[in-house]
């Protein structure tokens, strides 16, 4: 059964690519300075991507 709650369709700028795309594996983060950032990778390249702000 696939579960809805897990599927996150936070997006960021790909650097590889030089645009924005939805990332695969995002994933809450918290940076250095105690803002929310999100994490995860480019569904295309693999490109680690990281925007900031918490996931939506
Ligand atoms: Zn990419």
């Amino acid at each position: 059964m696939a579960k809805a709650a897990t599927t996150s369709t936070a997006t960021g700028y790909c650097m590889k690519c030089k645009t924005q795309r939805q990332m695969r594996g995002a994933k809450p983060i918290t940076m250095k300075n105690g803002r929310p950032a999100t994490e995860g990778t480019c569904p295309e390249c693999g490109t680690r991507m990281f925007k900031i702000g918490a996931s939506k």
